[in-house]
């Protein structure tokens, strides 16, 4: 049985920021492992 890839990424768990653990929108984490709130400090 072949899975769509909705399907796929639909099982996926949730991303979690790595700094605190909040849940990271999907749109957002293709390039970081931080939420919106975190990726927005200042280095
Ligand atoms: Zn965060």
């Amino acid at each position: 049985m072949i899975m769509s890839s909705t399907e796929f990424f639909r099982n996926l768990p949730p991303k979690e920021c790595a700094k605190c653990g909040d849940k990271i929108d999907e749109m957002h984490d293709c390039y970081s492992h931080k939420c919106t709130e975190c990726e927005s400090e200042i280095y």
